[in-house]
């Protein structure tokens, strides 16, 4: 395959566009999830809440508002084609770049700071980026900004194989009920079990981007990603925490082999403000 250029622009234009776009635009699969839970969800209060989330989602679409005032971190997931020559500005500048103009164009707020001096940096950059060099000669770019109430809720941690299945369905449901409202339910549940430490929590992440609804391709994680969200669903915590039935959206679950000592286990919450939103150049 010949190798294609890509100048560095081009990526940046297309970051701040997905930046604006995450952010004032909820995905059809998110909007169909809240019409589900409206239709499944018992109690008043809880039904007003998903009530209020789809006009928030209206206002936001056709006003061109932020669908939060938390904007958040922004999450850049990057599949590089092998064949693909990027000129002019390094890759992870043009994101950077990308992220600064489109938070700018966008009037969202610019919440990274310095870790220690929580000075801060004034434009929401840096983006957290991840790149996957992958055949072809096309460029993913899919940019998921990330509220923190619910990135605070989330977990890492390395069990011991005999914890098994079931140590695994109770670390995530506790990490739920625990959390409560605190990460703006409902939520989605991004799990990651094997692998190492930090690819746990990668693929965890990894799994918010896939649509709601849709299952994993292996049948058994896809009826463990079933049952745990029914188990969810039970704990009575609800849209906005304020009760009912709907805790969750969904359940995605990501495996990576692991070494034979461990069982590592993530668990990433995202909030009802399920934005991300991706191209291909
Ligand atoms: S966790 Fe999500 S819904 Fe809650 S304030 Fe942050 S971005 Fe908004």
């Amino acid at each position: 395959m010949e190798v294609r250029e890509i100048p560095s622009g081009k990526i940046t234009g297309t970051v701040k566009r997905l930046c604006i776009e995450a952010n004032t635009l909820l995905g059809e699969d998110v909007i169909a999830a809240y019409e589900k839970g409206l239709e499944k969800e018992e109690s008043p209060i809880g039904k007003d809440g998903l009530r209020q989330l789809l006009e928030n989602a209206r206002i936001a679409e056709t006003e061109g508002l932020a669908l939060c005032q938390d904007t958040g971190l922004v999450v850049v997931f990057v599949e590089l084609g092998q064949d693909v020559h990027i000129v002019g500005e390094g890759l992870n500048e043009a994101i950077h770049e990308g992220v600064r103009q489109g938070y700018k164009e966008g009037y969202f707020r610019a919440s990274s700071l310095d870790p220690l001096s929580r000075k801060n940096i004034g434009d929401n950059t840096p983006a957290i980026i991840h790149v996957e060099v992958v055949p072809g000669n096309q460029l993913r770019i899919m940019v998921a900004p990330k509220g923190f109430g619910s990135e605070n809720m989330s977990r890492v941690i390395l069990f011991a194989p005999a914890a098994g299945v079931e140590g695994i369905k109770k670390f995530i449901l506790q990490r739920v009920e625990e959390a409560g409202s605190n990460p703006c339910p409902p939520i989605v549940v991004g799990v990651g079990i094997g692998g190492t430490f930090e690819k746990a929590a990668l693929i965890a992440k990894r799994s918010l981007l896939r649509p709601l609804g849709q299952r994993h391709p292996d049948p058994e994680v896809a009826r463990l990603e079933e049952e745990i969200l029914e188990e969810i669903n039970k704990l009575g915590i609800g849209p906005m925490g304020l009760g009912g039935r709907v805790t969750a959206l969904d359940v995605h679950i990501e495996t990576y082999p692991t070494h034979i000592a461990s069982i590592p286990l993530a668990v990433n919450i995202q909030c009802h403000c399920d934005r991300h939103k991706e191209a291909v150049i």
